[in-house]
């Protein structure tokens, strides 16, 4: 009953003029960082997990922990599929709870993309399960998909334009110059790019790989019109670093409940410091 579909939390964005933080879980400790932090500043915030991800925790398992914290909480949440590709992938995780989805055809040609993202609208809207989509495609590796830089491509917005309307999605991401993983050279991003986008297109935008982005920098996508801003390996970076702290003053810890907590002081931050960036504090 809480875990909610991000149509209408990305829609409000857009009309507000501020972004909503997707945050990519890995395991209870990430989960509840979030969903805590997220409550504390009254944030509305998103649940991702790639395949892999899904694989890791089971879908059964990320389904009642957020359920759970929701209830907690008493703030709806929404749980998302990152960068899902099989049909049958995703219509089992929807029988499962989960209302919203970003179907990845983007390695696809421009007709076979747009086949398969409708394909997987029919089925998701007859669920009021929301669907995000990729035109374009983003350098660097996401879970186990490697994409080198010389193969990304920018988003088209006369495309794009095309794209949404044929495909019906409820939000797109757009490459304009970001890439997943960590940056090995200085993001240079596409901000007139972004506009024609913003202009050519009436559905939420949404930014993805913004972790290693200066904040001016994913403000200003916010301000040119970016609606979801995706955050993985920051939070990935924190809590690694904070652990292998953790052990290099500790090596004989073995208790999960004091390990952990540095680890979790440290994604806090990172978590409390993206709700400012994406201007999202108090939006629920
Ligand atoms: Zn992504």
């Amino acid at each position: 009953m809480y875990i909610i579909s991000s149509k209408n939390m990305l829609q409000k964005a857009q009309v507000e003029g501020y972004a909503v933080p997707a945050f990519n879980i890995h395991n209870l400790e990430t989960l509840q960082v979030v969903v805590e932090t997220a409550a504390q500043h009254r944030s509305p915030v998103m649940l991702a997990g790639t395949p892999g991800t899904y694989r890791y925790g089971g879908v059964e398992n990320l389904v009642s922990l957020v359920k759970a914290l929701a209830h907690e909480y008493q703030q709806p949440l929404v749980l998302h599929l990152d960068h899902h590709e099989r049909y049958d992938d995703i219509t089992e995780k929807v029988r499962a709870g989960i209302r919203s989805v970003m179907i990845d055809g983007s390695h696809l040609p421009f007709e076979e993309n747009i086949a398969r993202v409708k394909e997987v609208t029919t089925f998701c809207h007859r669920f009021d399960v929301s669907v995000e989509a990729e035109l374009g495609r983003l350098g660097g590796q996401e879970d186990d998909l490697v994409v080198n830089v010389e193969d990304s491509a920018y988003t088209s917005p006369e495309a794009a334009a095309e794209f949404v309307q044929r495909t019906q999605i409820d939000s797109l991401a757009v490459a304009i110059g970001t890439a997943h993983g960590l940056y090995t050279r200085e993001p240079r991003l596409d901000f007139a790019r972004l506009e024609q986008i913003r202009r050519c297109v009436d559905v939420p935008l949404v930014l993805h790989g913004a972790s290693g982005l200066s904040e001016q920098d994913v403000k200003k996508c916010i301000h040119l019109g970016i609606c979801k801003v995706n955050v993985a390996t920051e939070l990935k970076i924190a809590f690694a670093d904070a652990l292998k702290g953790y052990f290099h003053d500790n090596p004989a810890a073995n208790d999960p409940r004091h390990y952990m907590q540095p680890a979790k002081a440290a994604m806090t931050e990172v978590v409390t410091r993206i709700i400012g960036v994406c201007g999202s504090e108090g939006k629920i």
